[in-house]
């Protein structure tokens, strides 16, 4: 059954903060910060214009600190990284994708990605590497593209 996800940040905040509890860590006031400025951004940041946005409320916030909230958020799962653009979004299940690689729709318009959870295609790829004698590691990927949105109108 499909969890329902939250439709607020404030919504998407008091879930991390569950779900840290729940896996015995904590969600620091900083990682919450950061995790509520990429919750609130329209298109994936990178770490410098998370670093400028952090200032706005914490001027010494330097780039470890900022590193090592984005390695917190990666590894309970409430952020992804896109690799193609260096940058970081939210996940989009609040409730985390447990161990399924995801996909990421990235528009080359408008900048936006969308994360989709398609297990034919991590399927197909990992028989594909079996074919080829490999052992899958990390299997996101990253398609390039236009969305919807920017699509043109079909015309005839
Ligand atoms: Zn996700
Ligand atoms: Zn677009």
């Amino acid at each position: 059954m499909p969890v329902q996800k939250p439709d607020t940040i404030e919504a998407q905040l008091h879930a991390a903060e569950r779900a840290c509890r729940h896996n015995g860590v904590q969600l620091t006031e900083l990682r919450k910060l950061v995790l509520s400025i990429i919750l609130q951004a329209e298109a994936p940041l990178t770490a410098y214009q998370l670093l400028d946005r952090l200032k706005e409320t914490r001027k010494g916030a330097a780039p470890p600190t900022i590193y090592r909230a984005l390695d917190f958020l990666i590894e309970q799962r409430f952020i992804h990284k896109v690799e193609r653009l260096n940058a970081f979004i939210a996940c989009s299940e609040a409730e985390g994708h447990h161990d399924h690689p995801v996909q990421f729709l990235i528009c080359r318009q408008c900048g936006t990605v969308a994360e989709i959870e398609d297990h034919a295609i991590s399927r197909a790829l990992a028989h594909a590497a079996e074919r080829n004698g490999f052992r899958p590691g990390n299997a996101v990927v990253e398609l390039d593209g236009t969305c919807a949105e920017c699509a043109p109108p079909a015309t005839g």
